[in-house]
């Protein structure tokens, strides 16, 4: 589509000599993988043009954003490894940069003067409309068939009889004039190509709310000028608002950024993502067992595809093909299987030292007792490795092995009742005990095990069973010739004893 001619404002973005974007999160919890994915190509972005990503904190809402939450986020984004140039420091919240402050909340005086400057320029206006007049006035305007926009009697009022009313006590908001504006606005989204928005979808916005507070719209524009952000790639949802920022940019004579809106990330029926359908925050996934660079290549591919449809990357080579030209503007859908499978590639691609070390406090949580000899930790991931698919599901491949966590199990009662069992766990345990060694390789095992067999006269269930309650308290589970190579005789004695006392 071409620009058409008249009216239409043709929005020009800097001619910049380092690329500058930035995450600007709203704290309000932990961050959402919707946030990560926005983080995560805004850093990309700015790795692969050798530019800056900045981290600015939105926290102009202020029942709704806390320190708390910002600390979250905080830890949140440098546990995906997002590191930032520019921002609060993760440590000390203090600044760094040369554009700071980076919270909105300490730019407060700034927002007021370019709001002034709008005021003195006639491009702005207090307003002292009451709720109930705007309420009265937008039910007749919509009866008339007309868009409910606020028609303020004050839009041409000379300011000094505005600051009069105000020294006079009254109070109102600073409104952004659009009357004049009746064209439309065109910009090039750097994912969804050409966007058109008439001007007089909006009417007079709010700029500074009654006591002062900035809006949303404005900060971000007066931020993103004046910390030189060069791209702004950011959630769909913004999309609409990108008209009142254009609007303020051209009434500030600042140029725009370059925009992008990514894509809507759909649950499996389609419909928004929600908390309803499970873990969203990265904190879940995070306390789930997945690692960061699962997540962040699964995030990367919600609305973004490799080149040569590559699934499998490590940042090194996100950050070598990530491009706005693969953006797809169209909803992509979290696919909760697909993160898990990412997952256990990605799991097993490190080595058995890496990975039991991420195991560790998975299993600290489940307070198993296991021997710490490094060897025998390899040794065990090594086993339990084709297995693995988050660190939570792993580390409970591991219970079978503690033996403060030895139960003898309700479902273990029916083997317990037939007449060979006790044959069966006593022989077990009598060759077990007459080892030689602590420990048993996987040959050995068998070769008990058929030992128990030829002596008893069990065989199938009634020797399996019965020899699986007596090493891990339960009929069914991990086979023992993986489990019994990790364990030492003396636990398997034991735990033989306990369930022979039960027969
Ligand atoms: N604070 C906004 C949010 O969290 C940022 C929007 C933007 O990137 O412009 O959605």
């Amino acid at each position: 589509m071409s620009v058409p001619s008249k009216a239409a404002a043709v929005v020009t973005s800097p001619i910049a000599d380092e690329v500058r974007v930035r995450f600007a999160p709203s704290p309000t919890g932990y961050l959402h993988v919707g946030g990560a994915r926005t983080a995560l190509y805004n850093f990309l972005f700015a790795r692969q043009h050798q530019g800056k990503f900045v981290l600015r904190i939105e926290d102009t809402d202020e029942a709704r954003s806390t320190e708390e939450s910002l600390k979250m986020v905080l830890e949140d984004l440098q546990w995906l490894g997002l590191t930032w140039d520019e921002g609060p420091d993760p440590k000390t919240l203090k600044d760094i940069g040369p554009y700071g402050p980076y919270r909105q909340s300490q730019r407060l005086d700034i927002y007021k003067k370019y709001a002034q400057e709008l005021i003195d320029s006639g491009k702005a206006y207090h307003c002292f409309m009451t709720d109930a007049e705007i309420e009265t006035q937008r039910n007749s305007l919509m009866a008339q068939g007309k868009p409910p926009h606020v028609e303020s009697p004050y839009a041409d009022w000379p300011v000094e009889k505005a600051l009069a009313e105000i020294k006079n006590g009254k109070s109102g908001v600073v409104r952004f004039k659009t009357k004049h504006l009746r064209k439309d606005y065109i910009f090039s989204d750097l994912v969804r190509g050409e966007v058109k928005f008439p001007s007089d979808m909006v009417g007079d916005f709010v700029l500074l709310r009654t006591g002062g507070m900035p809006v949303y719209n404005f900060c971000n524009v007066v931020d993103d000028h004046l910390m030189k952000i060069t791209h702004v790639l950011r959630a769909e949802e913004h999309l609409p608002n990108t008209l009142r920022q254009l609007m303020i940019y051209e009434a500030l004579n600042w140029p725009a950024p370059q925009f992008g809106h990514l894509s809507l990330i759909l649950d499996e029926d389609r419909k928004k993502l929600s908390k309803r359908k499970g873990a969203t925050s990265c904190h879940e996934f995070k306390m789930e067992g997945y690692l960061p660079e699962a997540l962040n290549n699964f995030v990367a591919l919600l609305g973004w595809s490799h080149p040569e449809g590559k699934e499998v990357m490590s940042m090194q080579e996100m950050t070598d093909k990530f491009g706005t030209d693969r953006l797809n503007p169209a909803g992509a859908v979290f696919d909760a299987v697909k993160l898990k499978w990412m997952n256990s590639v990605h799991l097993r691609e490190l080595s058995n030292r890496q990975i039991f070390e991420e195991l560790k406090p998975f299993l600290d949580r489940l307070n198993l007792e296991l021997p710490s000899d490094p060897a025998w930790q390899e040794k065990s991931v090594g086993v339990f490795k084709s297995a693995m698919e988050t660190l939570v599901d792993s580390a409970e491949l591991y219970r079978p092995l503690s033996d403060k966590s030895f139960v003898v199990l309700p479902e273990a009662e029916e083997a317990l009742k037939w007449d060979t069992t006790k044959a069966v766990v006593q022989t077990w345990r009598d060759l077990i005990s007459a080892h030689p060694r602590d420990e048993f390789t996987e040959e050995e095992f068998s070769k008990i095990q058929d030992q128990v067999k030829e002596k008893t006269g069990a065989k199938g269930k009634n020797l399996f069973m019965p020899v699986r309650v007596a090493v891990i308290g339960k009929p069914h589970g991990t086979d023992l010739k993986l489990l019994v190579p990790l364990m030492k005789k003396a636990s398997l004695v034991k735990r033989a004893d306990e369930v022979l006392a039960k027969l």
